[in-house]
């Protein structure tokens, strides 16, 4: 029993231990729904964008799993595409005044970037820790242990 104990002890110090509860597409899932990637039932955030630091449900160290501004930069790159040729093809087809433009366009790039930002957030914590279980020595900020 002692044995079993200090063998959790050292997994749990190299970061978060990998479960593999579920399927890759269904962590994928959970992720983007806002559940706990490892388990697929406890939340995933408090808040709106803030990730919890430990799953209610089965008790995964989500903190420590980094995504850094990932999702963030396809967000952008995401929203911006959508939003730019939308803009462009409107331009293109019924030149409307740039007023009406600026009133449309500004306010639908945000909301779109608020919106996709969670379920962006969900997908890259899904997929940092689906690489946490491929390679058990990949550290918690995604990079891989020199060997
Ligand atoms: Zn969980």
């Amino acid at each position: 029993m002692i044995e079993v104990d200090a063998k959790a002890e050292r997994q749990s110090a190299r970061g978060p231990k990998p479960r593999a509860d579920l399927h890759a597409a269904q962590a994928i899932r959970a992720g983007l729904l806002g559940r706990c990637p490892a388990c697929g039932r406890g939340a995933l955030f408090e808040g709106f964008l803030t990730r919890r630091a430990r799953c209610e449900a089965c008790g995964f160290d989500l903190g420590a799993v980094d995504t850094g501004d990932g999702a963030a930069t396809f967000i952008m790159q995401i929203a911006g595409f959508l939003v730019g040729f939308s803009a462009l093809a409107v331009e293109i087809a019924w030149r409307p005044p740039l007023w009406l433009h600026l009133v449309v366009w500004l306010p639908l790039v945000a909301l779109l970037a608020v919106a996709l930002m969670r379920p962006g957030k969900g997908l890259m914590t899904a997929l940092q820790i689906l690489r946490l279980r491929q390679d058990p020595t990949a550290r918690p900020d995604g990079s891989s242990k020199a060997r």
